[in-house]
């Protein structure tokens, strides 16, 4: 046959109803499946075509018009991962039944149904159901599902999308469990969970049962995963003016897992560390994480599970929606969190992304489910999130909620695409966005807005910024409608004036009341895009800057890197910048901004011979800090406080390599791990063990190795691991760059272990010669195109131009699937950095001697 990678179901033929048995042999890892498939037939046919990867289907008939069709021929496509069934006799238009019964393997890598330690489970997202049901594997393709399992052991429990309807007695001490029916579901949504766990007590919230469960001996860590989802899912159902759809809700902590988490309708599954925490141990960055995992999967079983996505080349509508719906969320359930301040760090991130040359648009061709995969970064996340806040800001929160409520009526248990989106808001607002809206979503990149003088007036530019600073537009310059709010201080006092930049430069009357004190070009710091100040506006805004809002501060910082690697800007300056704000800054989100600056720099921006001079200056920047802050928090400190220890201490003893700090840190660990342990804050716990992973001897790698295996607590299991990646004694990183390829490090862990390996300067030759020299070994403990694809990204941390030229020789002889965008900006984005730091290696030496 050969339908060929990029094959699509044709739409005239569609599930209403999957009756899907499966029985699953955990032992053997092996199962068997039968279906009965309702199918509606827009027009007769000779033969039907659904997805199957792997699966050996043995037997198939169809029942319509009141008689039954044999199947002739079962063609299975391996390419297009389908299986044709071809009938006997013209089947008529209208409903029919599908009986089918297939056999099929466990998936090795994370995804399909898989086993993870003592439990199988499913990971269907993007194309993935095909590896266990013959299914219409398209997310256009909404359908009823019921689900049996069969075979399932005593003792075992078993998890799926609907609720627990029957467990029966089955054969030989076994049981057969059935499964209510769920609402219209596309199949990579649906899930099976069977083995070894234990549940929390339920929580009822407005009807709704919600359940955790991990593996028996982390039960005890399942509380706060309840109180979130319990206190959050009411708030998504008064944002969204719909219910919550699935009657039940259960959070289930995966021991393997690929992603984050998996927003499965009424069946959640979580990597361990973003579910699973000890409230009295876990630092605050922890329980965030955790919290804004929860409400981001829970927002997707409204955007997502309920309005579903055409096609994968809208997975923005669930992404981007998920990510900027849970720090809304998170934001009005805890506002003493400030989380809209870590967004800006993840907006951060994706900025950075999207200004390389092999960056895509938020929106983008999507061909097959290959291709889908690649879509799951930065830009469909954090970009995606930002543009949403950009446009809520510009509409206003009150009309854009109006919106999306609308959007939801109109499109509930179907499909939709961006366009039926921007219908409904510019509907409810009144609004023309559609051009605005699009200009962000289908246009790569994001502009440089220029701001200067001209007489009394302000003039706005702008041009598609580039990291790259030889980079040009090849076609006609992008441009975009960018909503700028101007914030500024002029004798009358402080006033907000809002601008929308079309062209490629606006002049704008401010109206200002004599001198001009300073001028901020993206107040509230919604928007998309960098802004760079000419002439005396920077040195004024600097000026200003206990003025302006922490994420202002953060965004100025940011700007300004950005600029100095554009080579728009000379470093001195920058570094003026960051030495001013380490002086004066006491938000711990501006810091931990800057001190990352410090941290790139100090990695890769200064050579061996000045690194001590960049050590001792950074030093006296936070010496004051820290000494007024102390090791200890004082009774009833608030987090703001304990927040701003963690990050000087970590430039303290992590950046700058402090003596005295790394002395205190390694006296903290033992007390910390000591049968009586002497009190430390979880925040500190990060730089303590990073700082005695360093300097650790064999006794402490052994230590490390023991808590890394044996800790429960997910995050504080994860710290020790990567704790092992850290060392720095010449004889214990070859056995911390060996354990990556034993099982101490989980598959899922094994991209980050090794990103830490190569982040760590003694460690990263051995650790880069072991991925190449053993690549059939890495290439299989990084058994998913979303796992390669991480590893592709860790390479990304090597700093030397011999490294590029490595890694470009390297990936060129070892093709990778399904990570090509990854490559792309792998290597453009190493290719930068390494003429980054040629070009900053003599000019920080210069400011440091200077
Ligand atoms: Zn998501």
């Amino acid at each position: 046959m050969g339908l060929g990678k990029d094959f699509r179901l044709p739409l005239d033929a569609r599930p209403v109803r999957y009756a899907a048995h499966l029985a699953p042999d955990l032992d053997a890892g092996t199962f068997e499946g039968r279906l009965e498939l309702e199918v509606r037939l827009g027009k007769p046919r000779r033969d039907l075509t659904l997805h199957a990867l792997d699966l050996e289907v043995e037997r198939a008939r169809v029942r319509a018009g009141g008689k039954t069709v044999r199947v002739s021929r079962i063609e299975p496509d391996a390419e297009s991962e389908t299986v044709a069934l071809c009938f006997d006799e013209e089947v008529p238009a209208g409903t029919a039944v599908v009986d089918l019964a297939w056999r099929g393997k466990f998936s090795p890598g994370l995804r399909g149904l898989y086993r993870a330690g003592p439990v199988a489970v499913t990971q269907f997202e993007a194309a993935d159901a095909r590896r266990v049901f013959p299914c219409f594997d398209e997310p256009a393709f909404k359908a009823r599902w019921n689900i049996q399992l069969l075979q399932v052991p005593k003792g075992a429990a078993a998890i799926s999308n609907g609720r627990l309807a029957k467990d029966e007695p089955g054969d030989e001490g076994r049981r057969t469990i059935t499964f209510t029916e769920t609402p219209p579901l596309s199949s990579y949504l649906i899930a099976l969970v069977v083995g070894e766990l234990s549940e929390s007590d339920a929580a009822v919230v407005r009807g709704v049962s919600i359940r955790t469960w991990s593996v028996p001996a982390k039960r005890h860590l399942t509380a706060f995963a309840q109180e979130c989802a319990a206190a959050v899912l009411p708030l998504l159902e008064d944002y969204f003016g719909q219910p919550y759809a699935y009657g039940k809700l259960d959070q289930i902590g995966v021991p393997d897992f690929e992603a984050g988490a998996m927003e499965n309708a009424g069946a959640i599954t979580f990597r361990e560390v973003a579910l699973l925490l000890d409230p009295k141990t876990a630092p605050l960055n922890v329980q965030k994480r955790v919290a804004e995992v929860i409400t981001h999967e829970l927002a997707h079983q409204w955007f997502g599970n309920l309005v579903t996505m055409v096609w994968w080349d809208d997975l923005w509508l669930n992404e981007a929606f998920a990510t900027w719906m849970a720090y809304k969320t998170v934001d009005v359930w805890k506002p003493r969190w400030r989380v809209w301040t870590d967004f800006e760090a993840g907006k951060g991130a994706a900025l950075h992304l999207d200004a390389l040359k092999s960056s895509h648009a938020i929106r983008a061709e999507v061909k097959n489910a290959q291709e889908a995969g690649e879509s799951f970064d930065a830009i469909t996340y954090e970009k995606g999130g930002a543009i949403l806040r950009m446009i809520e800001s510009y509409l206003g929160e009150e009309r854009f909620r109006e919106g999306i409520r609308l959007y939801m009526r109109q499109h509930r248990e179907a499909n939709a695409t961006a366009d039926d989106l921007w219908g409904a808001l510019a509907e409810s607002s009144g609004q023309p966005i559609i051009e605005l809206a699009n200009g962000w979503i289908r246009q790569v990149g994001y502009p440089l807005v220029t701001v200067s003088q001209r007489g009394g007036k302000l003039v706005l530019r702008q041009r598609r910024f580039f990291s790259d600073p030889e980079a040009r537009e090849a076609g006609p310059p992008t441009r975009w409608l960018a909503p700028i709010v101007l914030r500024y201080r002029d004798e009358g006092g402080l006033r907000e004036q809002r601008e929308l930049l079309g062209g490629e430069e606006r002049e704008i009357s401010l109206g200002t009341r004599g001198e001009l004190a300073y001028c901020l070009a993206n107040a509230g710091a919604r928007g998309f895009y960098r802004v760079a100040y000419e002439g005396p506006l920077l040195q004024r805004l600097i000026e200003a800057l206990p003025e302006l809002a922490s994420e202002e501060r953060m965004t100025l910082v940011s700007d300004q890197w950005a600029l100095v690697r554009a080579a728009a800007l000379p470093v001195d300056g920058f570094l003026r910048l960051l030495e001013g704000t380490s002086r004066q800054e006491t938000d711990h989100s501006v810091l931990d901004e800057v001190i990352s600056r410090f941290s790139w720099i100090e990695h890769r921006g200064v050579s061996d011979a000045d690194r001590p001079a960049l050590h001792s200056w950074i030093r006296r920047l936070f010496a004051p800090a820290a000494s007024e802050l102390g090791w200890d928090a004082r009774e009833g400190e608030d987090d703001e406080r304990r927040l701003r220890r963690a990050a000087v201490l970590r430039a303290l003893a992590l950046v700058a390599r402090d003596p005295r700090s790394i002395e205190e840190a390694q006296e903290r660990f033992h007390g910390s791990i000591a049968p009586q342990p002497r009190p430390l804050d979880p925040n500190l716990l990060d730089v303590v063990v990073a700082a005695a992973a360093r300097t650790a001897d064999r006794a402490r790698f052994a230590e490390l190795r023991r808590r890394a295996e044996e800790e429960l607590d997910p995050a504080a299991k994860r710290r020790f691991l990567h704790a092992l990646a850290m060392v720095e004694h010449p004889d214990l990183v070859p056995e911390a760059v060996e354990l990556s390829l034993s099982d101490v490090v989980r598959m899922q862990d094994f991209p980050a272990y090794v990103g830490t390996l190569l982040a760590n300067r003694v460690a990263r030759e051995l650790a880069w010669a072991m991925v190449r020299e053993r690549w059939p070994d890495v290439h299989k403990k990084a058994d998913s195109p979303m796992l390669l694809r991480r590893l592709v990204e860790a390479l990304g941390s090597l700093p030397e131009r011999r490294h590029l030229q490595q890694v470009e020789a390297f990936l060129a002889a070892h093709p990778i699937e399904g990570a090509r965008q990854a490559i792309a900006q792998t290597l453009e984005r190493l290719r930068m950095d390494v003429a980054l730091r040629e070009r900053l290696v003599p000019e920080v030496g210069a400011f440091l001697r200077g």
